[in-house]
């Protein structure tokens, strides 16, 4: 248990010792429409945590009561990600859908009780009859039916006598209430879909509102743990379960933030277009953060579990670096696995005063790594050698390998070149060099002096390797959609030279290769006779070095959301009003709005905004994030809110791109000058004229003959690659949507 107690614990300690419940119960309720992913792993560590922490249990229950998206291949990527992280759910998985039936007696027992009504009006209706936050509703001339034609409506409802939409049962509570999700919610509306579960059995399906409080009481749940944005279903929980009289005890909701990482996208919706549109290969791609695609990347669960705790549990909305979770990888393998040699750019060195081979005994480990081990080392007359550790024309600080500066092969000898081969071109193709007999490695009694040591593998003994690399799968840091996926987010190597320690049959094996970072045996592709491996993590701890920097500077201290632990201060009335109206009226989501109605002054300039142009998701989405992030920065503002609109409307419109947004943003910010200005003078307008982006997506076609090889033999992934590919080459510039059909069309029809 990590040393400070979060909130969560507090409460479930307190619940303890005042008796209110003997034993501990929580769950993991995911919906099985999409792998989990790295938010799910906090919520994992979060409930299994705290079951195991207080000696109770965990459930690992599917939220499975939308026909329409669920499948069994999501159920056992749920279970996988439970069991690799660790945790065990207490005996089989659970299923909502097993408790269709329950769930419905005790609708029916609401109905029975008055308390629930068959409505009739359609959806449009029910949204009108709803109000406003300024407005009460009106309830549904329907809900004044009797209990007999309710109880008979309900039941045909059941029976599948109407169609989808024709009726709903809704809760009778409040159509005036504050809170607009009490307005008689709704508890179950038709579906006519087959669900992977239980079929056609069932053609009314209940809604996540009645589902989930019902299951957790069904499961004797005690702490029903969740993520902010379901704040205001709480009241609804807690209605449905006190409506319904039932023996005691019942569970109470919990809400905590949901993790944000920069870098990277985090809802299965915009998971799922990135595996269907080939964008990277399948769920378990080692770029998304999937549970899937971390395992298969070669992160350990240990890094996992560390990144969570360290993360903690608050009840504020913030964004954490990814560099965070790199540094946790790196902290666990660090200590953990073997340093070995791999050449990814081979260089070719023949020692023409070594003849013979030796086999060196090489540590594992160095020194203050307390782990043992060692392998033997081939050492013979043609090695490979990384190309940039040699350079004919060094600048002064280069260290490594040059016509005038020797060099230590790491655990060999010192190496002298003294001839460089170049082909017809100029380039550097082998290089002659010479060792020397008396500089082994911790034998070393030759007196020469070198800077550097370099890593190098024996070339008759080495094996040839595939070796993936990995960079961020986004190059902007909140990213908006497509148009930031970085281009360059994977690189295969296939020509990459490894040492004989390296071979394995074991799967689930880790290296550091030396200078290089860590690489993890490839799971899936790794074979005998072709080995695979993939970048883990570089060595770098830039995430360390950059925390510094940070804290160096207060004015960009500023900017990071402080992880704030304890209870999140309610909100006030004012604030619950714009909340409730940038949701329901605006239609903004929770986390945006949220951001918005707690902050005075956000709130004013985003009104401001809006008196310029009807624009209110795009508006809020700069102004919560771009703008707020400035007010932190500075006193006062270059920009005005009416530039602000400005700049969203050549959005809407398609003059700009929203990357290129984002760059406008950042000069009006420094700058103060007009955001239409700066685009003209800058020449950003978004192309979208096809006679334009052709000539460069030709290019790239040119460019990349292996490529248009490979997609023409079925490998459709590269179609990513090619749009990401112009959209660079236009720096950004190009219209994603057209360049996705232009380059669909070119490599159709040649
Ligand atoms: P997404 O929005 O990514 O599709 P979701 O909330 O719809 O996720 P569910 O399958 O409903 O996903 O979530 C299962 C559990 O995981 C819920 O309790 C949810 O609150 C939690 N969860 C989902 N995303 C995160 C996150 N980013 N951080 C913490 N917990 C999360
Ligand atoms: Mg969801």
């Amino acid at each position: 248990m990590s040393e400070s107690k979060d909130f969560l614990r507090t409460i479930v300690e307190e619940d303890l010792q005042s008796g209110k419940y003997q034993e501990i119960i929580t769950r993991f309720p995911p919906e099985p429409n999409g792998f989990p992913h790295i938010g799910h792993a906090k919520s994992i560590c979060i409930n299994f945590g705290i079951a195991r922490d207080y000696h109770g249990h965990c459930n690992l229950r599917m939220d499975d009561t939308n026909p329409t998206t669920e499948d069994m291949k999501y159920v056992e990527a749920l279970k996988d990600a439970v069991t690799w992280l660790g945790f065990s759910w207490a005996d089989h998985v659970r299923f909502a859908s097993d408790y269709f039936p329950k769930i419905y007696d005790y609708a029916v027992t609401l109905v029975k009780m008055g308390k629930a009504y068959v409505d009739s009006l359609n959806e449009e209706e029910i949204r009108e009859y709803r109000g406003t936050i300024k407005e009460a509703g009106r309830r549904s001339p329907f809900a004044e039916r009797s209990i007999e034609e309710n109880l008979d409506l309900l039941d045909r409802m059941r029976k599948g006598e109407f169609k989808d939409g024709e009726h709903v049962l809704r809760a009778k509570i409040d159509m005036s209430a504050a809170n607009m999700k009490m307005r008689d919610p709704l508890l179950y509306r038709i579906r006519h879909a087959h669900h992977f579960r239980t079929g056609d059995e069932w053609c009314i399906y209940p809604m996540y509102d009645f589902a989930h409080c019902l299951s957790d009481y069904i499961e004797g749940v005690t702490h029903s743990i969740c993520t902010l944005e379901f704040e205001n279903n709480r009241d609804i929980y807690d209605w449905v379960l006190d409506a319904l009289d039932l023996t005691p005890p019942r569970p109470y909701q919990h809400e905590f933030a949901r993790l944000g990482m920069n870098y990277t996208v985090m809802s299965k919706r915009k998971l799922l277009e990135l595996v269907n549109g080939n964008y990277v290969n399948g769920w378990d791609d080692p770029r998304l953060p999937t549970i899937a695609g971390y395992k298969r990347r070669g992160y350990t669960p240990e890094a996992i579990l560390n990144f969570c705790d360290q993360i903690g549990i608050a009840k504020a909305n913030s964004m954490v670096d990814v560099a965070q979770l790199e540094f946790c990888i790196r902290d666990d393998l660090n200590q953990k696995v073997p340093r070995v040699m791999c050449v990814l750019d081979p260089l070719k060195v023949t020692i023409e005063n070594y003849d013979g081979e030796e086999a060196i005994d090489a540590s594992y480990y160095p020194h203050d790594v307390p782990k043992e081990g060692s392998r033997k080392l081939p050492f013979a007359r043609e090695i490979y050698i990384e190309r940039d550790d040699f350079m004919e024309n060094p600048p002064a600080d280069y260290y490594r390998l040059t016509p005038k500066q020797s060099v230590r092969l790491k655990h060999a000898y010192i190496l002298t070149c003294k001839e460089v081969i170049k082909d017809t071109h100029g380039n550097i193709v082998e290089l002659k060099a010479e060792y020397h007999p008396h500089s082994k490695s911790g034998e070393d009694t030759s007196g020469i002096k070198t800077k550097s040591a370099i890593h190098w593998v024996s070339a008759k003994h080495a094996k040839q390797a595939e070796v993936r690399l990995y960079e961020r799968l986004y190059s902007n840091e909140a990213p908006d959609g497509l148009e930031d996926l970085n281009p360059d987010s994977l690189h295969v190597i296939t020509n990459a030279f490894v040492e004989p320690a390296v071979i394995t049959e074991k799967p689930d094996v880790r290296f550091q290769f030396e200078r290089q970072g860590y690489f993890f045996v490839d799971p899936i592709d790794y074979t005998d006779a072709k080995p695979v491996f993939n970048k883990i993590v570089g060595l770098k701890d830039s995430w360390a070095k950059k925390t510094e920097a940070k804290e160096a500077t207060p004015k960009s201290k500023a900017k990071k959301t402080p992880i704030v632990e304890g209870e999140v201060t309610p909100m006030s009335e004012t604030e619950q009003a714009l909340f409730t109206k940038y949701t329901k009226e605006l239609g903004l989501n929770n986390e945006i709005a949220n951001i918005l109605a707690r902050d005075v002054d956000l709130a004013h300039f985003y009104e401001e905004t809006l008196l310029h142009v009807n624009s209110p998701v795009s508006l809020a989405n700069i102004v919560a994030n771009e703008v707020a992030r400035e007010l932190k920065l500075v006193a006062t503002l270059k920009f005005s809110a009416k530039e602000i609109a400005e700049l969203v409307t050549m959005v809407d419109e398609g003059t700009i791109s929203t990357k290129i947004a984002k760059q406008v943003f950042e000069e009006m910010a420094k700058t103060g000058d007009n955001p239409k200005a700066i685009v003209a003078a800058k020449g950003l307008t978004q192309i979208s004229d096809p006679a334009k982006l052709k000539p460069m997506i030709e290019e790239v076609i040119a460019k990349n003959p292996d490529n248009v090889a490979k997609y023409k033999a079925g490998n459709t992934n590269l179609f990513g690659f090619f749009v990401g590919q112009v959209l660079k080459k236009s720096g950004g510039k190009a219209n994603p949507t057209v360049v996705n059909e232009l380059v669909a069309e070119k490599l159709k029809n040649g």
